[in-house]
């Protein structure tokens, strides 16, 4: 079923100008990219768009790396685009992703894992929702 779902090439990867590589590994495994804006998070957007983990011990570390630089935050169209975009980003920690996957080609640590992907639909709704408009969403 075609869905969308919610990424974020994150500050690690801007900043090595991997944006348009790991756009390539994206666009390769058939997710098509139907938004996307480069940004300069704010420590407000960062809170509240990692929430969840406020209580995790690596949360202010976390909001401090996604401020550090500009991210791109994108919209991801495709069939079962939530599953699928977790899966080409490989695992978490980069040292337990899969070969070929975004995390294992790009990312530099656990810390700084060079994509966010949302981890279900009802998230990416709310996710997308944080940093887009319906009509910035050309599907
Ligand atoms: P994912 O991004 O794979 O969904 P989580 O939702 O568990 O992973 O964590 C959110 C983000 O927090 C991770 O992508 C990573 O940037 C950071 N993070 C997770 N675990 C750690 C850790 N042990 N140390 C430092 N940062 C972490
Ligand atoms: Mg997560």
């Amino acid at each position: 079923m075609t869905e969308r779902t919610f990424s974020i090439i994150k500050p690690d990867a801007t900043r090595r100008n991997l944006t348009g590589k790991i756009n390539a590994v994206i666009e390769g495994a058939g997710l098509r990219i139907v938004a996307q804006r480069r940004i300069h998070m704010t420590e407000a957007q960062a809170k509240t768009f990692y929430e969840v983990h406020k209580e995790r011990p690596f949360y202010g570390e976390l909001v401090e790396t996604m401020t550090s630089a500009p991210v791109v935050v994108q919209v991801l169209e495709g069939d079962n685009a939530m599953a699928r975009y977790r899966e080409i980003m490989g695992a978490t920690n980069p040292e337990q992703a899969a070969d070929g996957t975004i995390r294992k080609l790009f990312a530099l640590n656990v810390g700084e894992n060079s994509v966010h992907g949302s981890d279900s639909v009802e998230n990416a709704k709310i996710e997308i929702a944080q940093f887009f408009k319906d009509a910035d969403i050309v599907g």
